[in-house]
């Protein structure tokens, strides 16, 4: 597979992983696992991660299709376990052009509080 070593050593979600750096976990199974983000943007703001070092969504492809089903088949079960039976947001940012930070692929799941906002002005 492309855009996958086994673990990179400096990457600080690998470090989250490996139990290196603390977090507070709300799930985690031999795939993945996911944790509160420590700057939250709401009320719930957590991340699912894989376990294995990827580093974004532009170095998937056809071979990641089972990981990444599984990543996002968690969102609304762990979604709703934190609080957010009433919807949530799901954003992936994918490169220096998407906002991403940190290059350790990641789904932030957020929401609480009051409905967000449309993410992109509407037309008309
Ligand atoms: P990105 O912009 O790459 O999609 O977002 C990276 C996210 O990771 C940010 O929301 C940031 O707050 C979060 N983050 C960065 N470093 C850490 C950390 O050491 N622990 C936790 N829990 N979250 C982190
Ligand atoms: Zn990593």
């Amino acid at each position: 597979m492309s855009g996958q070593t086994a673990a990179d050593p400096d990457c600080i979600f690998c470090r989250i992983v490996r139990g290196e750096l603390p977090s507070r976990r709300v799930f985690e199974d031999p795939d993945m696992i996911a944790f509160h983000d420590i700057k939250p943007i709401a009320p719930v703001h957590f991340l699912i991660i894989p376990r294995q070092h990827l580093v974004s969504l532009a170095e998937c492809d056809e071979a990641h299709a089972p990981l990444l089903g599984r990543m996002l088949a968690k969102a609304g079960v762990l979604a709703r376990e934190q609080g957010l039976g009433g919807g949530f947001r799901t954003i992936i940012n994918t490169g220096r052009g998407g906002g991403q930070e940190v290059y350790h692929l990641h789904v932030h799941i957020v929401g609480g509080s009051r409905p967000l906002g449309a993410m992109l002005p509407r037309e008309g």
